[in-house]
């Protein structure tokens, strides 16, 4: 897992905003997801966890779920049963879209300007109000591609 810190979000501040305790447990899961430079499976979050601290497979998903349901972050699904989660936008990362390889399952965050997204606001095209969108597009990524020619 390749890692860029991020040394601005303040983790603690971003769950009590929503109303959600911050917990050793759920700064953790919190932290594991802000530091990895792209989307994650609950598996690959408790694998980094389960290295420092004594904690289980159920309460990682509890807690992914629940982070998921105060929206800090978001689920991101792969096409199949599979999901990816990821922090959800905030002022220091803005929304972008993710490339997703179907042969490896590799999940990589897009830059933001690489692809212009959708405005939030009210506008006349859109039925309502939009509250939140992933844009995931699915491909064969460099690697698999050497792999299979
Ligand atoms: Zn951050
Ligand atoms: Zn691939
Ligand atoms: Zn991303």
């Amino acid at each position: 897992m390749s890692l860029a810190m991020c040394e601005r979000c303040n983790y603690q501040k971003i769950l009590e905003k929503v109303g959600i305790k911050p917990t050793k447990h759920r700064l953790a899961v919190l932290q594991v997801l802000g530091i990895a430079a792209h989307p994650l499976t609950a598996q690959d979050v408790f694998d980094a966890l389960k290295a420092c601290r004594t904690i289980n497979r159920v309460t990682v998903y509890r807690i992914l779920e629940s982070l998921v349901e105060g929206g800090v972050v978001d689920k991101i699904s792969t096409g199949d049963r599979s999901f990816r989660y990821g922090l959800a936008p905030n002022e220091n990362h803005p929304q972008h879209a993710h490339f997703y390889c179907r042969l490896c399952g590799l999940m990589a965050c897009l830059p933001p300007e690489s692809l212009p997204l959708p405005s939030r606001s009210p506008s006349s095209v859109m039925p309502g109000i939009v509250e939140k969108y992933e844009i995931r597009l699915d491909g064969v990524c460099h690697q698999c591609r050497l792999r299979h020619s």
